[in-house]
C-alpha cells in the first residue's frame, strides 16, 4: 500500500470510527514531519531508497523520521568524519547542523548524538547511514524501544477540547518529565477498589480493530492487518461513556451506551480521560499474561507498577 492509498483509507475509515474524530487536528502535524518528501514519495515515478515505511514493522512515531532519511539519502547528506572511521556525520533536516552517527566494528550505526535517538533509540540520521552501509535489515530487527521514555504521542500538536475535560491531579504541563516520577506510591492510596467490569484488560493489538488510542488520540497502527512491534502491541481496555466531537460539529457527545476504548499502555494515556488509575486497575488474564515478554513486562511495571 503507498501513502496515497492509506491516506485515502483513513480518511474513510474516520466516518464510521469517532475515535478518529482527531484526525483532521493531527494532520497538519504529519505534514509537516514528513515535509515535501510526503509528496515525493506518493509518487510513484521518484526513487524510494528505503521502500515502505509499513515494510518495515516500526513503531508510527518513526514515519517523518523515514521520510526525512529518504530525504537525507537522496541529497547525499552523509559524509564520513574526519579522522575518524566509526562515525559518520550527517546532515540535519531540521536545521543547519550535522549529527554524529556512531558504528560499531561491522560498521553499522548504533548511536546518534541528536535529541529523536536519545528518546526514541532510532532517528533518522541511523535509517540514512545503516541505508548507506548496507544494514538497514540489522538496525530495524534489532531496534528495541527505550523504556525510560515512552512514545510521544502523535496527537499532542492538535488537542481536542475534550481533552482537556479532566485534567489529571499533578498539573504540569512538561510532556517530557521522567516517566518514572508516576510511581508514587502516594498516587494508589486514593483509589477506591474497581469491580472487574471497571478494570481495563489487558489485550493484544491483534485481537482487536483498534487502531488509535482514546487517551492521546494516536495512532497504535494504521491499519487493522499491521501489527506493532513489542511492546506496543498490546494496549487496554475497558467499557467507557465514550466523549467525543461528532464530525463537522464542535460540541462535545458522550455515547449513549458504554464502548469498548483502547489506549496505549501508558498511564498518561488512560489519566487523559480517567482521574486515576493503578496497576490495581489493570486486569491481565492468565491467557494474556503467559503471552507477555519482557518488553511488555518491563512497561506494565514501569507504568502501573504492576509486577509480573
Ligand atoms: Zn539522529
Ligand atoms: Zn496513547
Amino acid at each position: 500500500m503507498d501513502l496515497t492509498d492509506s491516506s485515502t483509507e483513513n480518511q474513510r475509515h474516520a466516518i464510521v470510527d469517532l475515535t478518529d474524530s482527531d484526525l483532521k487536528a493531527n494532520q497538519p502535524t504529519v505534514v509537516s514531519a514528513m515535509g515535501s518528501q510526503h509528496a515525493t514519495l506518493a509518487n510513484d515515478g521518484n526513487k524510494s531508497f528505503l521502500g515502505e515505511f509499513e515494510k518495515a514493522n516500526l513503531p508510527e512515531i518513526f514515519k517523518g523520521s523515514w521520510a526525512n532519511a529518504e530525504k537525507i539519502i537522496s541529497s547525499q547528506g552523509i559524509g564520513k568524519a574526519p579522522g575518524i572511521s566509526n562515525a559518520r556525520v550527517v546532515v540535519s533536516t531540521s536545521s543547519a547542523e550535522f549529527h554524529r552517527v556512531s558504528l560499531d566494528n561491522k560498521g553499522c550505526p548504533t548511536k546518534c548524538d541528536c535529541t529523536r535517538f536519545k528518546e526514541l533509540r532510532l532517528c533518522a540520521h541511523v535509517l540514512a547511514v545503516a541505508y548507506q552501509e548496507v544494514c538497514l535489515e540489522h538496525v530495524i530487527t534489532s531496534y528495541q524501544p527505550n523504556m525510560s521514555s515512552i512514545l510521544t504521542p502523535s496527537g499532542k500538536a492538535g488537542k481536542k477540547p475534550n481533552q482537556s475535560v479532566r485534567k489529571r491531579r499533578a498539573t504540569s504541563s512538561d510532556d517530557k518529565r521522567d516517566v518514572s516520577q508516576f510511581s508514587d506510591p502516594l498516587d494508589d492510596g486514593n483509589l477506591s477498589v474497581l469491580s472487574p467490569l471497571e478494570k481495563w484488560n489487558v489485550v493484544f493489538v491483534k485481537d482487536t480493530k483498534m487502531r488509535k488510542c482514546y487517551g492521546c488520540g494516536g495512532s497504535v497502527r494504521q491499519n487493522i492487518t499491521f501489527e506493532p512491534p513489542s511492546p506496543w502491541n498490546i494496549v487496554l481496555t475497558r467499557r467507557e461513556y465514550r466523549v467525543y466531537t461528532p464530525r463537522g460539529k464542535n460540541s462535545l457527545q458522550v455515547s449513549t451506551v458504554k464502548e469498548n476504548v483502547y489506549y496505549h499502555p501508558r498511564k498518561k494515556c488512560v489519566l487523559e480521560k480517567n482521574t486515576s488509575v493503578s496497576g490495581n486497575s489493570i486486569a491481565i488474564s492468565q491467557d494474556i499474561e503467559s503471552k507477555l515478554d519482557d518488553l511488555h513486562r518491563a512497561l506494565l511495571r514501569k507504568e502501573f507498577g504492576i509486577n509480573i
